[in-house]
């Protein structure tokens, strides 16, 4: 699995590491992280509650924090070994519903060096000797059962998919950073245009016509241009921090997206807090 850091460190040594691989690991990344945000959210909703079986939904052996953490690695893990939408859906629960009677790894990577323990345990012809640890109680399994219905819904899968492909590369990027440049409304929070809704859904629908890319519709517009406007922000504030921490002038932190030296030309006379909407 390629993590984000290990990517740029592979970048720098000169190795490829193809480009939708590293898309769909950050995209995944995200829907991962609300996996944990749900569980964590579910279990404090229940707090002191008593399951079905007379027991609060924590504790030795049930959902525990430890145990949220290894869903949420798994979920992730389901989704990136899958290719397809429905394979995914289904390896989502299919492992963590698995029991010594009843194992469902039929998704699960195979082979000596999958995350998938069983299947490990098939690669060695050791599968008798193999006992399911993590089951959950059914009654803790029927108390998660609609987080992992909820985030392994088709739609949900699909859009993650599609966010992936909808990434720009980098002349496209920067592209759209140029075209962002002559629509000032959008960020420049000292004209009155920029609260001008009109004006701002006309330049939302210029720059989709300008970048003429098919499924980069308004919507998309808008969520690139949060998410690139967020991004900035975040450069900006590495920056700074290095300069804070008083580091000599050549260890200091520069963004590597050439996008954004261009948005940085005419978003830096921009009070800050402002135009980040
Ligand atoms: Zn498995």
């Amino acid at each position: 699995m390629v993590t984000l850091r290990l990517f740029y460190l592979l970048q720098k040594k000169g190795h490829m590491v193809t480009v939708s691989q590293f898309e769909k690991i950050e995209c995944v990344g995200h829907i991962q992280k609300r996996m944990g945000n749900r569980l964590r959210k579910l279990k404090a909703s229940f707090g002191k509650n008593k399951l079905s079986d007379k027991k609060t939904i924590g504790g030795k052996g049930r959902l525990t924090d430890v145990a949220i953490k290894k869903l949420t690695t798994y979920y992730g893990n389901a989704i990136r070994a899958n290719a397809y939408v429905n394979e995914m859906r289904q390896a989502v629960w299919a492992h963590t519903a698995s029991t010594d009677y009843e194992p469902k790894h039929w998704f699960c990577p195979k082979g000596s060096n999958s995350w998938c323990k069983y299947n490990v345990s098939v690669h060695n012809n050791k599968v008798k000797e193999f006992k399911h640890k993590n089951t959950f109680p059914e009654a803790v399994s029927q108390a998660i059962k609609p987080v992992f219905k909820e985030l392994s819904n088709l739609k949900l899968l699909r859009k993650c998919l599609g966010d992936c492909k909808m990434r720009f590369s980098e002349p496209q990027t920067c592209q759209f950073v140029e075209l962002l440049r002559e629509h000032e409304c959008l960020w420049n929070n000292s004209l009155d245009l920029y609260k001008n809704k009109k004006m701002r859904d006309r330049a939302i629908a210029a720059i989709s016509t300008d970048m003429a890319i098919p499924g980069f519709g308004d919507r998309e517009v808008r969520r690139k241009l949060k998410s690139l406007k967020s991004t900035y922000h975040l450069e900006v504030g590495k920056i700074q921090k290095s300069i804070k921490s008083g580091m000599s002038t050549e260890n200091l932190y520069v963004p590597n997206m050439k996008w954004f030296s261009v948005m940085d030309e005419y978003l830096k006379n921009v009070s800050e807090k402002r135009h980040n909407r």
